[in-house]
Parts: structure tokens; C-alpha cells; sequence
């Protein structure tokens, strides 16, 4: 049971809202059965190591030295832990002044700028060479994820659909206690551009409600599912107090990656997808979808920053 979103590179297809400009927006036809539901550089610091640093007090020189050679091996002993083939790169600080999100080129909606609907985007605008993780539905609760996501310090969000969380919402708690951001992804996971206004915005107030109650916050991000919606969807989404709507620009799998481009690879400010999924859904555990989500980031030079430190 699980969801195989494929690009089509051929042209657009049904889901999407009306496409200003017709270019050649790489649609997503979503094949379905449950989906489970401040710098300019470009240069990512070496995880607690090398990289320029904060000259400290002299005094204190010792101490800070010693403290990061113990954070280093710190992470290089989680890294081991874990499997890694090398210890993830550090991000750099939150940008002081947050880029302007705007709806990605053929993604928008009629009225979008008229009426300040919500943009769905795939990437942030950043030259720095960092990615965002955004995880979905929220069917797989494995307590190794969130020990290993901790003791690597890996930042991420969680896009929850309420029909697959509703029995444990105590573990998206603790998740959100780590400092994860949890985010609207509807109620039952529907097909959205299929119903009608109205119903839509029952699936995303609806869920809004639910977060508040259980989590204490009302998400300012929502995901609708399969990345389909139309113009009633970022309408109901902007009632709802919705202000972004990411999509996503590559999606890991246990045992491949996807991108929505042809030129396979990363981009600095790329939102990449994957699911809670365990090995009932695909053949290995969260744990196993991290390390080959890391391993190809690390490879390639790219750091995990925290996608609402952007927004
Ligand atoms: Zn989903």
C-alpha cells in the first residue's frame, strides 16, 4: 500500500489548477492506493568542525576548543551509529531576513496574486547549498526515527493526515517536543480538486482544528495530498489561515529517489518528500529511508536546514 507519484515530463495533466503560461511544468500524476496515505556563499560548514568559526574569548579558548572536539566526535559516533557513510554537513544560521516565497513558475492559480492565495512552491530561493525534509501522512510510528533524527540533529517537518496520526497522536507529541514542525496534510487524504469548495475546506479547517487541539498550534503550512489542487483549494487553504503551500522538488524512497526535473539532481533550497512508511510498506524502516536520504545529501555537499526557519 503505498503511493507512486511519478513525473510526467511530458506535459500537464488532470489535478492541477490552471496553469498560467502552459510552459513546460512538469505535472505530477498521482498513482494512488492508500499514500498512507545570511551569507551569500555557497559553502556548507563540516558538521561541529572545520569551517570558520566565532573567534571566542582567550580565556575560553580551551574550553571551546574541547567542547567542539567533543560535539565533532559527538556526531561522527552518531553518524557510526546509524550507519551513515559520513557525518551529515551543519547548516548555516537561519538567514536574518527571510527570502520572499512566491508561488513557483506555472503553479499558480487564477487570483493568485489578486487575492494573496498561498504559493505552492518546490524550493526555497537560497544559494546556499542546503535542502528541506518534509515527511507525510504519518502512518509509520518508529521510535528509532526520532532517536536518530535527534542524536543527528536533523531538522525536518511533518505533513500529517488525520485518518493515519488519530491513533497515536502522542508520538507526533514527542516528535514536535524534539522541535519538529507539524503541518496540515487533511483530514481523510483526498484527491482535492475532486470536491467541491466547500468539502475541501472541511478537510483543511477540519485538520487545522485538530492540530490546534492536539498540538497547541493551527500549522501555517499545508500539503495537499499528491501535490493536486486547484484554485477552490489555496482559497479554502487561505480561510483556513493557511499562508504556504509546499510541494516538493525530489521525493526519497526507501530504495530510489525521484525528481521532478529531468537533470536528476539537488538544488540549493530543493524541499525534498518522503513518507512514514515502515517495512510494511516498503522493503525497510524509516531508519533505512534517513540514511539514504542523508548519505546522497552529504555526498553531494548539501546540509538539512529547517524549512521554517525560511518561511
Ligand atoms: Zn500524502
Amino acid at each position: 500500500m503505498r503511493a507512486v507519484v511519478q513525473n510526467d515530463k511530458r506535459g500537464a495533466l488532470g489535478g492541477w489548477a490552471a496553469v498560467r503560461g502552459g510552459l513546460a511544468v512538469l505535472a505530477v500524476a498521482a498513482v494512488v492506493s492508500a499514500c498512507a496515505g545570511p551569507g551569500e556563499d555557497t559553502e556548507v560548514r563540516p558538521a561541529q568542525g572545520g569551517g570558520p568559526l566565532k573567534a571566542p574569548p582567550a580565556a575560553a579558548l580551551d574550553n571551546y576548543a574541547a567542547r567542539r572536539h567533543a560535539d565533532h566526535d559527538m556526531m561522527a559516533a552518531a553518524a557510526r551509529r546509524w550507519g551513515l557513510a559520513q557525518v551529515p554537513l551543519t547548516p548555516p544560521p537561519p538567514p536574518e531576513h527571510k527570502p520572499e516565497i512566491t508561488a513557483r513558475n506555472g503553479f499558480e492559480v487564477t487570483g493568485q496574486e489578486e487575492e494573496d492565495l498561498p504559493p505552492v512552491f518546490t524550493s526555497i530561493p537560497t544559494r546556499q547549498k542546503i535542502v528541506f525534509l518534509t515527511i507525510d501522512d504519518g502512518a509509520e510510528k518508529d521510535p528509532a526515527f526520532l532517536r536518530m533524527m535527534s542524536d543527528l540533529k536533523i531538522p525536518y517537518s511533518a505533513f500529517l493526515s488525520n485518518y493515519l496520526v488519530k491513533d497515536d497522536y502522542g508520538y507526533f507529541r514527542r516528535m514536535q517536543s524534539l522541535g519538529v514542525t507539524l503541518d496540515n496534510h487533511t483530514l481523510t487524504h483526498p484527491y482535492l480538486p475532486r470536491l467541491s469548495y466547500e468539502e475541501q475546506k472541511h478537510e483543511i479547517c477540519g485538520m487545522q482544528a485538530i492540530m490546534k487541539k492536539q498540538f497547541g498550534k493551527a500549522p501555517a503550512a499545508f500539503r495537499p495530498p499528491y501535490g493536486n489542487y486547484n484554485g477552490d483549494t489555496l482559497r479554502a487553504a487561505k480561510s483556513c489561515g493557511i499562508k504556504y503551500a509546499p510541494i516538493w522538488a525530489e521525493e526519497v524512497f526507501v530504495d530510489h529517489w525521484e525528481y521532478r526535473e529531468g537533470e536528476q539532481n539537488l538544488h540549493p533550497g530543493d524541499i525534498v518528500l518522503t513518507h512514514f512508511r515502515g517495512r510494511e510498506d516498503w522493503h525497510g524502516t524509516m531508519a533505512d529511508d534517513m540514511r539514504r536520504f542523508l548519505n546522497e545529501v552529504t555526498r553531494e555537499g548539501y546540509a538539512v536546514a529547517r524549512l521554517e526557519d525560511y518561511l
